[in-house]
């Protein structure tokens, strides 16, 4: 942790390039305001392709390093690769310790993570990402869960608020008109991802204008935020 007084975002994706295409604007926003955003990728993207011959190892470490190029282009800290198997999450106790460990760790003010209860979500791998991240937070805070973790220094913290992406009833948005172009240049880096440059950006334009819509803004990123200790 480099600057201790610094804002924290710690941000959990289930695959590199999830955080650039739902939320790429708003992370190279907070990173400009100054916030030290920390990044974990729960897999490691070997299923990401529709060529049946290609080595899904082969394809893993290829978007090991688009996540590393795309993260610098957005001022992220520090990328933290879990590396399961892609498609193979499930919201199981593991992937919760280990999110728990790393909200322990970064003392996020801001945790940034997939919603898990968008409706028709298909792809197992955001829901269960998004729900062992939120299993997490409640954990991270209450020092009966994983308590070896205690033992070993960590401390409990808990997150004053949570940012959901890909959320079916957003109700925050983050103006990116200043970090759009940015955005672009991140998910370009997933090169492996994204097969029409120009379309991508099309598509991702209209998207941001349609959230900008909601919000009276040009371009927007949209979000649910809860702050999950204030209601208990
Ligand atoms: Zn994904």
């Amino acid at each position: 942790m480099n600057e201790p007084d610094a804002k924290r975002v710690l941000a959990v994706s289930a695959h590199p390039d999830d955080v650039e295409f739902t939320s790429g604007g708003s992370v190279a926003r907070w990173t400009a305001d100054g916030w030290a955003v920390y990044l974990a990728v729960c897999t490691d993207g070997g299923k990401g392709s529709r060529d049946p011959n290609i080595d899904p190892r082969a394809l893993a470490a290829r978007r090991r390093q688009e996540q590393r190029d795309a993260a610098e282009i957005l001022g992220v800290a520090e990328v933290i690769f879990l590396d399961h198997p892609d498609g193979g999450l499930t919201a199981a106790s593991e992937l919760t310790k280990e999110v728990a460990l790393l909200i322990r760790r970064t003392r996020p003010h801001r945790l940034l993570g997939w919603d898990p209860w968008k409706r028709y979500q298909l792809h197992p791998d955001h829901r269960a990402a998004g729900l062992a991240t939120l299993d997490a937070v409640l954990a991270a805070g209450n020092p009966h869960y994983f308590p070896e973790q205690l033992a070993a220094g960590m401390k409990i913290h808990q997150v004053p608020e949570v940012y959901l992406f890909g959320a079916e009833q957003p109700d925050t948005w983050v103006d990116i008109g200043q970090t759009f172009e940015r955005k672009m240049a991140a998910i370009e880096r997933h090169a492996s991802q994204v097969e029409n440059v120009w379309e991508a950006a099309q598509q991702m334009s209209r998207c941001a204008q349609d959230y900008g819509e909601q919000s009276g803004a040009a371009y927007a990123e949209a979000f649910k935020v809860l702050h999950p200790f204030c209601d208990t």
